[in-house]
């Protein structure tokens, strides 16, 4: 059975349809990559899952759960750990703050984040807004994390990143999946890092899914069809 499951999902912005027909699966332990170009519904889509828009049809569940019938701070529980697009944290409260708030009862605590991300560690005590770009999606990533979810969703995780730290948060989503199992549904633009680590893709045109398979199925001709500039 499906950690996550989305069957024919549409969703609104007031009058406008974003979303018309996402079919997207994620199993226990796995890596999912959601692609499709610029606009074309990828994180309308970890906004539905996440309740922070409503699903207006289709059939929207986690670990068995109807997510369609709870508030977005009851799936939140549930186990859904996001990393936003725009890697917010509380800008004003320290590395160890900004954790702590975060924290619910598991696996995942201060320690456990900063053997993932050792410079947080360094970081503890200074306030979010000093540290660089990279260390603040460290800490995004911390504070998912740290909610001990079952599902962690990264959206466009290393957008902006200098090339090092990229590269950083990649081994570390390549570790979370290696060490713990954790199923990831992750979003980026960067198709050669997401063959590395994703084992199915899903992708998405204009609100709808239109391409789903194995990673090493998806063949130049897809790619060009459905992700080509
Ligand atoms: P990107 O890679 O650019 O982030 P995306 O695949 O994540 O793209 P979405 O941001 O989900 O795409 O956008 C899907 C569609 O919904 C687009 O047509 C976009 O213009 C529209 N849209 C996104 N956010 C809003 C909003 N807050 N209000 C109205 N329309 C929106």
């Amino acid at each position: 059975m499906s950690l996550l499951h989305l069957s024919e999902v549409s969703a609104f912005y007031g009058p406008s349809q974003a979303l018309f027909r996402v079919d997207l699966d994620v199993a226990e332990g796995e890596v999912v990559a959601l692609m499709g170009r610029n606009g074309m519904g990828k994180t309308t889509t970890v906004k539905t899952i996440c309740r922070m828009l409503p699903a207006a049809g289709g059939d929207l569940r986690f670990a068995g759960q109807d997510l369609r019938k709870l508030p977005s701070h009851r799936a939140a529980r549930l186990g859904l750990g996001l990393v936003p697009e725009g890697r917010r944290c509380f800008p004003n409260l320290t590395v160890a703050e900004n954790l702590a708030a975060a924290a619910r009862p598991g696996p995942w605590d201060a320690a456990a984040v900063a053997r993932l991300f050792p410079v947080l560690a360094d970081r503890r005590d200074q306030m979010a807004a000093s540290l660089s770009g990279g260390e603040q999606q460290m800490l995004a990533i911390g504070r998912a994390l740290m909610t001990n979810p079952r599902l962690l969703l990264l959206d466009e995780a290393t957008e902006g990143l200098a090339p090092l730290v990229r590269a950083e948060i990649w081994e570390a989503v390549a570790a979370l999946k290696r060490d713990t199992g954790l199923a990831i549904l992750v979003i980026d633009k960067s198709l050669r890092e997401l063959s590395r680590i994703a084992d199915r893709a899903v992708i998405l045109q204009r609100g709808e899914t239109v391409w789903t398979g194995a990673m090493p199925d998806l063949s130049p001709h897809i790619t060009d069809r459905y992700l080509g500039v």
